[in-house]
């Protein structure tokens, strides 16, 4: 059985991680400096509650997309290691279904 369809699949994801986690990175130096502004004007701006809901959640995702791309690293090497595709508990091949739905698993269903 060939990885590159899993391989192909898992460079797109981490692409998009990482173009996400651009993203999130420059809202989150955004709202810094927005913050930043906001403080030498005035400590108590009505905007600062949103900003740090904003910042907070941003900086949530952030911590979701350095997971995600952890993991696809993580099943990357594994497929450089020939051992992509099998359950890390019991040994038995992963179904291909089960992989298309989650690429990075590296477990069977029954040890998810
Ligand atoms: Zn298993």
């Amino acid at each position: 059985m060939s990885d590159a369809p899993a391989e192909a699949r898992l460079l797109a994801l981490r692409a998009e991680a990482e173009a996400e986690l651009r993203a999130a990175g420059e809202r989150i130096d955004a709202m810094t400096a927005a913050r930043a502004d906001a403080n030498t004007d005035d400590e108590h701006d009505p905007e600062g509650a949103t900003i740090g809901f904003e910042w907070s959640q941003a900086d949530a995702l952030r911590s979701v997309l350095r997971q995600r791309l952890a993991e696809v690293d993580a099943a990357l090497a594994r497929i450089a290691d020939g051992a992509y595709g099998v359950c890390a508990v019991c040994g038995e091949p992963i179904p291909a279904a089960r992989l298309e739905a989650r690429p990075t698993t590296d477990r069977c269903i029954r040890h998810a």
